[in-house]
């Protein structure tokens, strides 16, 4: 399962960033063309890190749409399908502007060792 792997990859980055420190919160960017399913997704990392040190650690997805660029004419579209052709002009010089991202983009340990004493609640 494809979600299952990426799911491993984030929970593997997040341990080895972590260095055992509990995690609060991981966000992942996706470009629309690793057609992920987002649900999927989390539900793979809640699978994998159920009984572990990540337990507590919760997944946020930023989606990132699919953009492309036309060097023809300059507009920039939205792509829902891999179809690389400019709508305005119908021409093909395109290149993809957004759209295979996959990274992790923030760690959020829940207490910071030497980071700012947080509000009382
Ligand atoms: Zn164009």
């Amino acid at each position: 399962m494809h979600e299952l792997s990426l799911a491993q990859a984030i929970a593997d980055t997040v341990a080895k960033h972590a260095d055992g420190a509990p995690v609060e919160r991981v966000t992942v960017r996706i470009g629309h063309f690793r057609q992920v399913v987002p649900d999927s997704l989390a539900f793979s990392f809640e699978l994998l890190t159920e009984g572990g040190p990540l337990e507590a650690c919760e997944l946020a997805i930023e989606h990132v749409p699919a953009v492309i660029f036309c060097a023809n004419c300059g507009s920039e579209a939205r792509l829902d399908w891999p179809v690389f052709q400019c709508r305005a002009c119908d021409s093909s010089d395109v290149k993809l502007v957004s759209g295979e991202e996959f990274l992790v983009v923030s760690i959020d340990l829940l207490e910071a060792p030497h980071g700012p004493v947080p509000p009382p609640r």
